[in-house]
């Protein structure tokens, strides 16, 4: 019989999960000292310049404890609320989890949310306090939170250091010792692998992240996908360690991967069932999958340069082959002209998208402000959905506009609870709660999730020093007094800018909008009017004065290379200005209308 352990190391984002994965990497020596880096789970080169992961990542580790032999199988998982799906899959392949907590920060809010979702799944949870090298370090505080808020008992508790390996060792033993085995007797059955991600491969095709529930998978054996129907061989069966290792066979209670061959990733959905033929499984259920992903958050990428469009959409096939949350629309802006409206799982997914595509892709692009979901009911009983502005019909069609709503968790040091409530009360929001924990206070609000994507984030970090910290989850769709508010320049309707408010505010945001407008549009050839307008009613206006004549009449006489000099300093800032009618725009004039003051 197999000593298994599977468990994932959860904790908010920065709390040290990376690092103490690195230790228990060095530990067990499964990476070779010399192949030792930093943060070594994290294979992309973005999730290493940013020092946050992105995607989960399995690793298996060999350990001897007390003379018995035991394979433990540890999946790293990222922090942030966007990702945070990442790590419910990565709970559901596992048996226990380590929760870090920081101690220099305390119980921060996906502490809380990745505690949450582990205990629902029933997972040995394994509290451990990082950081107590660092001396500013609040152990007794952390340790207090760990108790009260989160019911742990103080034998429970391990104090470590990620970085220097302090508590490390007795911390694996913990995970020996208090985790579970997983059930390993059920080889025989017929085969069950729960496929907790999958990538893709440019040479072996589709390969299926795989916790095997029941029987087992060996190499060349027939495999199904029960949700896709989709047939074909196990090409090569293995274990991450964390490169691919192939072993010819994975077990009941093992995690590793399965090479599909199959050359459409779309066949192989994340949640579903695979299952070994060889038994001729009659009467096979699927295991309990997981909620679909959906993307809650779009945004219109165009190409500055409108003759890379094409290059821009296989740049978003390829990232979709290894991103499933991603999907992505062909979308055509009477101002912007082709490109696509993306849909993403936050804020960050996002500029990690745009980001991704304009380095590996070698792409120059425009985003539009990033837009939520609307539930739009018509006057003929229909329900549309719309996830831009523009799409909104007209409103003699509207009988209803319903939005999403969210349930917010702020954590934040008691000394900025203040500034923090004042920052909420300028996002429609409403308090459900507020407890205080030691030092630290958690606020909850409902609040439409449009108003999250209002720079609440930027916002609230700078009322708080960078303190405090959020998470969110969408309840639901509620119905709201929403308008669409339309920018016209040159009085033409510049469809990017259009946004949906809330009627009540229209004309403070038209009049907002059109002075932060006019700030950030540069002064052109032409006289520039800005107009704010809810159908044909203008809320506000602005003139931009003619400039660029000046610059160059400036230059008294005719020194060409200066002149020359000058325009093309002129042409150079407008790299990321796109040209709209004859008005170049720049990429922040897209961004900026969602901010608020
Ligand atoms: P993750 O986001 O939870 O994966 O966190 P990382 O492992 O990437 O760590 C975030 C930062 O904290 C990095 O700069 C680490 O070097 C640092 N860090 C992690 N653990 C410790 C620790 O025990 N002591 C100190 N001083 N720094 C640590
Ligand atoms: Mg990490």
């Amino acid at each position: 019989m197999k000593n298994i352990r599977n468990f994932a190391i959860i904790a908010h984002v920065d709390h040290g999960k990376s690092t103490l994965a690195d230790r228990m990497l060095e530990i067990t020596k499964t990476v070779e000292h010399r192949l030792m880096q930093n943060q070594l789970l994290d294979s992309n080169p973005i999730e290493r310049e940013r020092g946050i992961t992105i995607k989960l990542a399995p690793v298996r580790m060999l350990y001897t404890l007390n003379a018995i032999r035991y394979t433990l199988n540890l999946i790293d998982t990222p922090g942030h609320v966007d990702f945070s799906y990442e790590v419910n899959r990565s709970l559901a392949a596992c048996e226990g989890a380590i929760l870090v907590v920081d101690a220099t920060q305390g119980v921060q809010a996906q502490t809380l949310s990745h505690f949450n979702q582990a205990k629902k799944l029933g997972l040995v949870i394994i509290p451990a306090i990082n950081k107590i090298d660092i001396n500013i370090a609040e152990v007794e505080n952390t340790k207090k939170q760990l108790i009260d808020l989160l019911g742990f008992s103080e034998s429970d508790l391990h104090y470590i250091s990620a970085k220097t390996g302090t508590g490390v060792p007795e911390l694996l033993e913990a995970v020996i010792q208090k985790i579970p085995s997983p059930n390993t007797e059920n080889r025989t059955l017929n085969t069950r692998a729960l496929i907790f991600n999958s990538n893709f491969d440019p040479h072996l095709g589709a390969i299926a992240w795989v916790r095997i529930i029941d029987g087992q998978i060996k190499v060349r054996d027939r495999i199904k996908l029960l949700a896709t129907n989709a047939e074909t061989v196990a090409v090569e069966v293995g274990v991450f360690i964390p490169g691919r290792h192939d072993t010819g066979i994975l077990e009941a209670g093992e995690v590793g991967y399965v090479v599909t061959g199959l050359k459409d990733l779309s066949l192989l959905t994340v949640g579903d069932t695979l299952t070994a033929m060889n038994y001729e499984p009659k009467t096979m259920n699927p295991l309990p999958g997981y909620k679909p992903i959906k993307p809650v958050v779009f945004v219109g990428l165009y190409p500055v340069d409108g003759s890379q469009i094409n290059t821009l959409r296989e740049g978003l096939e390829k990232l979709k082959l290894s991103d499933s949350a991603l999907t992505f629309v062909p979308e055509f802006s009477p101002a912007l002209g082709n490109g696509f409206r993306v849909g993403l799982l936050g804020l960050l997914h996002a500029d990690i998208v745009q980001e991704r595509l304009e380095r590996e892709f070698d792409l120059n692009l425009i985003a539009s402000a990033p837009s939520v979901s609307y539930e739009i009911f018509t006057m003929n009983h229909e329900l549309i959905t719309i996830n831009s502005a523009a799409a909104l019909p007209d409103p003699s069609l509207i009988n209803q506009i319903r939005e999403p709503i969210i349930k917010l968790s702020i954590f934040v040091p008691e000394e900025y609870v203040g500034a923090v409530m004042q920052l909420c009360q300028n996002y429609r929001s409403e308090m459900l709660d507020m407890v205080y924990l030691n030092k630290l206070v958690n606020l909850t609000y409902k609040m439409p999730f449009s108003e999250l994507v209002r720079q609440f984030f930027d916002n609230l970090k700078s009322a708080s020093s960078g303190y405090a910290t959020l998470d969110y989850e969408i309840i639901g769709f509620e119905t709201s007094d929403l308008v669409r508010l339309d920018v016209l320049i040159a009085n033409d309707r510049v469809d990017a800018f259009s946004q949906i408010v809330p009627r009540e505010r229209a004309v403070y945001i038209a009049r907002d909008l059109v002075e932060r407008l006019e700030k950030i549009i540069p002064r052109q050839q032409y006289e520039i009017i800005i107009q704010a307008a809810i159908g044909s009613k203008i809320l506000a206006r602005a003139d931009i004065k003619p400039f660029r004549k000046d610059v160059i009449a400036k230059l008294s006489g005719g020194d060409q290379t200066r002149k020359d000099k000058l325009l093309k300093k002129q042409k150079k800032g407008k790299a990321r200005m796109k040209r709209v009618g004859r008005i170049d725009i720049p990429q922040e004039a897209f961004l900026s209308i969602l901010k608020i003051n």
